[in-house]
């Protein structure tokens, strides 16, 4: 099925705006130069041009190779658990990308009907279900783009409208068309539109949502510029107008991959009772009490899921399911210590950002890990904890003298405490980190205008304790005192010819009183020495 290009109901407007340009001679450029301004060859030779990267990235889609079982172990890399959901994706996406492959070279397998994979993932949030997505699309070389599926309206008029993700994946693919018709759509919190009979609230625009969504993920024909977007529709006339012939208007949906997904608690909750009264007997019960939702979502039919609100066309437009499981507190820990994307080596980036190292001791791992756990948002529990550990650590310690610290259980306790000691343990070191902020400011005054400041060992005591004091960095305390500081240098200059200026602890004090003193003083010098 293929639809006609969609009504635009602004193309009035793009008429009129196309008559306005072609009658008044107005020449806008949408960029900082025209696309001919550029020279050919005159980019650098390492630096792919953006032309070079698309090609590239469509290359990798072209030969695309993938075995699932490769798939599945780059995501190993990234994503603790959830073995299923990556067998399950990883054999979706080879396939979808081998008949991408396929069709792109002209060639089409032995069935004359594909049907697209599209993906339904079910499970509680923080899980890894984004995570997967992410880490399949950045090994593909595909735009990805995510939306929750409540933002969207049925008409586009209030919130967004589902074309939108479309045309988002157009500039996720940097305005390469063709690429992004080959990108991966994720839509989460599709749970939340599902129209259960009297449940009220969204029922009529979310079996809206639902059709719409399915219209895109069958085959359509999407406008490059949504009709609400004044500046992209203006944009488009004065394109058509500077290079004559229009380049290609719309986007295919046809191979653009479609994943949804949800925490789906309420159906999980149903199959359970179901599950469990049709085993009780048999004595094969499951643990009702189980935490992990993903035993039963994994046996999800199409009826359960038509039931829960679904509408039958579009659950059978999505027909790979699988549930992720819940993070355990031992698995929190170990996204921590082997998750190449964890959020802990992001830490430590931040601090290796100003050459701070950090241990971190097997106990508090766990110690952090269980608390992560207890947030009930599963791995984004994790930043919780260490953003909540580490925010004092990552404000104070870039201005001390320290480079190393230690996370233990007892630091976790009382993270402010041991910050205390930290830097009390160390202060002996912060007068050096002060003089060297001294000279940092002499050496930026100097470079800006050409005079030398000489501080004293006085005036940088001044400075340090002044500093402490107002709690104010030395760069910005000097910055306040010596601000216009150079026009009266200048007159001295003028008058004398000096350019090195000793500072002492009165020029901290006061540095206008004794500026001017100076001054009268250069004064005085060129009588002098008339
Ligand atoms: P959701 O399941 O709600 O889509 P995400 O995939 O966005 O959750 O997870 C949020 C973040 O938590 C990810 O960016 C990742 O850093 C981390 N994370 C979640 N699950 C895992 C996992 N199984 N393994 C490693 N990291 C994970």
């Amino acid at each position: 099925m293929k639809d006609k290009e969609p009504p635009n109901p602004f193309e009035e407007i793009q008429r009129q705006l196309k008559d306005l340009f072609k009658d008044s001679n107005v020449k806008i450029s949408t960029s900082g130069f025209e696309a001919s301004d550029m020279e050919e060859g005159n980019q650098e030779d390492s630096e792919p041009s953006e032309q070079d990267k698309k090609e590239q990235a469509l290359e990798l889609i072209r030969n695309f190779r993938l075995k699932p079982k490769e798939i599945r172990d780059h995501l190993n890399r990234f994503v603790i658990r959830q073995d299923e959901a990556k067998k399950v994706l990883s054999v979706a996406i080879c396939d979808h990308y081998n008949h991408v492959r396929q069709a792109m070279s002209g060639k089409s397998g032995i069935a004359s009907e594909y049907t697209k994979q599209n993906i339904l993932l079910l499970g509680p949030t923080g899980v890894g279900k984004t995570y997967l997505i992410k880490n399949i699309a950045r090994l593909i070389g595909v735009p990805f783009v995510k939306a929750d599926a409540t933002k969207f309206s049925e008409t586009g008029y209030v919130g967004s409208d589902v074309e939108d993700l479309v045309r988002d994946l157009v500039k996720g693919a940097n305005g390469d068309i063709e690429l992004a018709e080959n990108g991966i759509i994720f839509v989460d919190e599709i749970d939340k539109i599902a129209s259960e009979a009297g449940a009220g609230g969204r029922d009529v625009s979310g079996r809206g949502v639902q059709i719409n969504l399915l219209k895109l993920m069958e085959e359509t024909e999407v406008n490059l510029f949504s009709p609400t977007d004044m500046m992209a529709q203006m944009q488009a006339v004065m394109e058509m107008q500077r290079g004559g012939k229009p380049g290609k208007r719309t986007i295919n949906t046809r191979n653009i991959l479609f994943i949804v997904s949800g925490a789906f608690d309420k159906l999980a909750e149903s199959i359970k009772k179901r599950v469990s009264s049709n085993e009780l007997g048999f004595g094969a019960a499951p643990n009702v009490e189980d935490e992990d939702t993903a035993i039963f979502l994994n046996q999800a039919e199409t009826q359960d899921f038509i039931k829960y609100g679904f509408e039958p066309e579009f659950i059978g437009r999505v027909p790979v399911r699988v549930a992720c499981s819940s993070l355990s507190a031992d698995d929190l820990a170990h996204i921590m210590t082997t998750s190449e994307g964890s959020v802990l080596n992001q830490y430590r980036d931040d601090f290796y950002g100003y050459g701070i190292d950090f241990t971190i001791s097997p106990e508090a791992i766990l110690a952090i890990a269980q608390s992560a756990s207890k947030e009930g948002t599963g791995a984004r529990g994790l930043l919780t904890v260490l953003e909540r550990i580490f925010r004092d650590f990552k404000f104070e310690l870039p201005s001390t003298a320290i480079k190393q610290f230690e996370v233990t259980p007892s630091m976790i306790d009382d993270p402010a405490a041991y910050l205390r000691q930290l830097k009390d343990q160390n202060a002996h070191l912060q007068h050096d980190v002060f003089i060297d902020d001294v000279k940092h400011f002499a050496a930026s005054f100097e470079k800006a205008h050409g005079f030398t400041l000489e501080f004293k060992p006085l005036a940088v005591d001044a400075l340090i304790q002044e500093s402490m004091q107002r709690d104010q960095t030395i760069q910005a305390l000097c910055q306040e005192k010596f601000r216009d500081f150079e026009h009266g240098l200048n007159i001295i200059y003028r008058n004398t010819g000096q350019t090195v200026f000793k500072i002492g602890k009165l020029a901290i004090e006061d540095p206008d009183k004794e500026l001017s003193q100076w001054v009268v003083r250069s004064i005085e010098t060129m009588k002098q020495s008339k």
